[in-house]
């Protein structure tokens, strides 16, 4: 049998996935990605400006933004698929530069797994395999074993034969994200995979998949447009907005203290008002979903509010087992206020703001 054991110059430590702590620092230091201008004269298109980003090994970090914010430029750029307009990557402290993408030791994982159909659940992930160094390559008997580990690992065991396109969406991105673990890449690059699935089964799915990445221990940046699923999976989470970096922490954070106007949006926080119109000085504040209360009018107000906003009713909703009234405020933002049990206020002339629901933007 032809040897497959490391040669003398190969790593002694072989990652297995399901072995933690193997994961590898990324830094990702003031870089730069720029697209060529569509027609000669034009600017070019500066996708992703000035980020610096650390994951420590083993971190799994989530990257979020509005589509067009540079998430997918970033994580090209580090698979090695973009050149940097400046700035530099490094994986435990070795510069990409001039690194071709298969020798990064990168994974990725797209939106469509990008299955082979004409292959097996075994033939894809052995096709995983093939972006190891020829002397790094398991031989049959261990492929076979990493594989059964892999499917195990990604809560599809014993399927290694079926096609791939008698597989659900969700399984076929289990699948994916077998076949990109396979090698056991230093970095793991996830561009939106569950955004393609419903919301019930990417709720499911994303509550998996932030146990595999743990279980597997691989250092990983995962992208998503919802913070919620960006929580959920990962330690801690980076906003961008229109290439840069706005805010990066953990979900306690960035809820607790949003950065930016931009943040508190995409966290659901709204409205967002100056301070001075709650009483509360300079800078902006924002209302957590639910800060609000209607002030039914001769009704006592309820002791947590803590200031009180004018403001028009113009519609009346039922959520889940409660009633909210749509308001306009002052300036023309629009608002939902909670409805007292069972409770209407056509007359109503303002809404009162509860002081849990109260947070600071920008500081
Ligand atoms: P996201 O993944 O957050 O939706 P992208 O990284 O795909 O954002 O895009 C960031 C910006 O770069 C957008 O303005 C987009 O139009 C532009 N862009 C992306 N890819 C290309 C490309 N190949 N050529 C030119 N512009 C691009
Ligand atoms: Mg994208």
């Amino acid at each position: 049998m032809v040897s497959d054991q490391p040669g003398p110059t190969a790593p002694t430590r072989q990652p297995g996935p399901t072995a933690p702590d193997d994961g590898a620092a990324l830094e990702i230091d003031d870089v730069t990605v720029a697209y060529a201008p569509a027609s000669a004269g034009d600017e070019p298109t500066l996708a992703v400006s000035g980020v610096t980003l650390d994951v420590a090994g083993g971190e799994v970090l989530a990257l979020v933004g509005a589509s067009g914010s540079g998430k997918s430029s970033l994580l090209r750029a580090v698979a090695g698929l973009e050149p940097l307009a400046s700035g530099s990557i490094r994986i435990d402290g070795a510069d990409l530069r001039g690194q071709p993408v298969h020798r990064r030791g990168v994974g990725m994982v797209f939106q469509d797994g990008q299955l082979f159909e004409h292959l097996s659940v075994e033939g894809n992930v052995v096709y995983g395999l093939r972006s190891l160094p020829r002397d790094r390559r398991p031989d049959r008997a261990q492929q076979r074993a990493r594989i059964a580990e892999l499917l195990e690992l990604v809560g599809l065991a014993g399927m290694a034969r079926r096609p791939v396109t008698t597989l659900s969406g969700g399984q076929a991105q289990r699948i994916a994200l077998a076949r990109a673990l396979a090698p056991a890449p230093r970095v793991l690059l996830l561009d939106e995979p569950l955004s393609a699935l419903d919301r019930a089964l990417r709720e499911r799915l994303a509550v998996d998949l932030a146990a595999i990445l743990r279980a597997a221990g691989t250092t990983a940046v995962h992208v998503t447009h919802d913070l919620d699923e960006a929580a959920t999976i990962a330690d801690r989470t980076a906003v961008l907005d229109g290439g840069r970096l706005l805010q990066v922490g953990t979900p306690a954070d960035l809820w607790r203290a949003p950065a930016t106007r931009e943040v508190a949006d995409l966290l659901g926080y709204g409205p967002i008002l100056p301070a001075d119109r709650l009483g509360l000085g300079a800078g902006l504040v924002a209302l957590a979903p639910g800060a609000l209360v209607a002030l039914v009018p001769g009704e006592d107000t309820p002791p947590d509010v803590v200031a009180h906003l004018p403001a028009t009713p113009v519609a009346r909703r039922h959520v889940r087992g409660r009633w909210w009234l749509d308001v306009v405020l002052e300036k023309g933002e629009r608002a939902s206020a909670l409805l007292p049990e069972g409770g209407d206020a056509p007359d109503l002339v303002a809404v009162g703001v509860v002081g849990s629901g109260v947070v600071r933007v920008g500081e």
